[in-house]
């Protein structure tokens, strides 16, 4: 760090993570005067390609978050499992980091997040951790089956779960998932999975975006729908629940926090991701300001712009060979088209998105 906040446009964002995320990031930061360096083991990445940098190195190679933290004048992410060490590392070279570390750790353990989520009165599903069989269990027999057990740490779109339908049959999830610590879940019987994107400032300001109504295919994203059908009562809750989560984390930059719809009207967090979301990319088309700029404003210090919706926006995510139709879909009038620069088309990937605009 040698700014000063807020940071005038010539400063420097560093991005940890060189991914589809990093990517937009730094596109945005790019637009706002700042220079993105990006930090990434591949030197051939999606974010790497249109930073004015990118630092070729490990997430924890002391050395490249060195030169990170000389180059930066603030560092964010892209991705919630940054290594504890990396943050650590970095603040004590002297690094800005934000959001900050407590956001992270919060993040990075199924339980914390949800014994968190509840202190706060963001109300989750009923949940028990587990560390051997035995406590796997008693807790699936304390939560009630059908259960669901997930992996503490590291799970993501979907992986490192299991559906437990039988008290006896705990024991062998609990295996199957590596014998790793785990959380039960009881199985919310949602009628919708919406999310909230929501931001604060570094003066404490916050700011949310409508509602987006998300529909996933095998644990991953499909399509979001924004701003979704909901009463103000419904957008109302919401934002009281993206207020506490921000102010009890002393948050800076964007969270994304997925939701349950229960059938009683209730919203229960089922997580939140410390970083810009894909439930969030309809804000690029969808709003005067997007998720990717009005994190780089946050971190940057400077105030947070508009989230009203000035359109409808269906997003739909491009997957494996579906970015292929690239120019059909660009010849689509009504269709914005975001692809990630990706070098290699797997199956399931996620190698762009597309937003489908119609007036409110
Ligand atoms: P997660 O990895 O926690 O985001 O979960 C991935 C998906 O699994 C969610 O988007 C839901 O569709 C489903 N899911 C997660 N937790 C629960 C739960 N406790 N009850 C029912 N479905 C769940």
């Amino acid at each position: 760090m040698t700014q000063t906040l807020p940071l005038p446009p010539g400063s420097t964002i560093g991005i940890l993570g060189g991914g589809q995320l990093g990517r937009m990031l730094a596109l945005a930061a790019g637009r706002l005067g700042f220079d993105a360096v990006v930090l990434e083991r591949d030197a051939d990445s999606p974010a790497g390609r249109v930073a004015v940098r990118c630092l070729v190195g490990a997430y924890d190679d002391p050395a490249a978050l060195k030169q990170l933290t000389d180059l930066a004048d603030v560092v964010t992410y892209e991705f919630e499992n940054v290594p504890a060490e990396t943050v650590r590392l970095l603040v004590a070279q002297g690094a800005e980091v934000a959001p900050g570390p407590r956001a992270l750790a919060v993040a990075q353990d199924r339980v914390e997040e949800k014994t968190f989520l509840n202190a706060n009165g963001a109300p989750t599903v009923a949940f028990a951790a587990a560390s051997t069989p035995e406590e796997a269990r008693d807790a699936a027999e304390r939560i009630g089956v059908p259960c669901l057990m997930k992996t503490r740490r590291e799970g993501y779109d979907g992986k490192g779960q299991r559906w437990v339908e039988h008290v006896a049959d705990a024991a062998t999830a609990f295996a199957a998932l590596g014998g790793v610590p785990v959380i039960v879940e009881a199985a919310a019987e949602f009628v919708r999975e919406l999310s909230v994107i929501a931001a604060r400032g570094r003066d404490g300001a916050t700011a949310v975006y409508p509602l987006a109504e998300n529909h996933h295919e095998h644990g991953i994203l499909r399509r979001s729908i924004a701003p979704a059908r909901v009463t103000p009562a419904m957008a109302d809750q919401a934002e009281r629940i993206a207020a506490r989560i921000l102010s009890g984390l002393d948050y800076v930059g964007v969270i994304g926090i997925e939701l349950f719809e229960m059938p009683d009207s209730r919203l229960l967090v089922n997580e939140f991701a410390p970083r810009v979301h894909n439930s969030g990319h309809w804000t690029q088309d969808g709003c005067e300001v997007d998720q990717f700029e009005q994190h780089i404003r946050a971190v940057a210090g400077w105030p947070l712009g508009p989230t009203h919706a000035i359109a409808q926006v269906e997003m739909v995510n491009l997957l494996g060979a579906e970015a292929d139709a690239w120019l059909r879909l660009a010849g689509e009038p009504e269709t914005r088209i975001h692809l990630y620069g990706k070098r290699e088309t797997k199956p399931g990937r996620k190698m762009g998105h597309v937003n489908r605009v119609k007036p409110l």
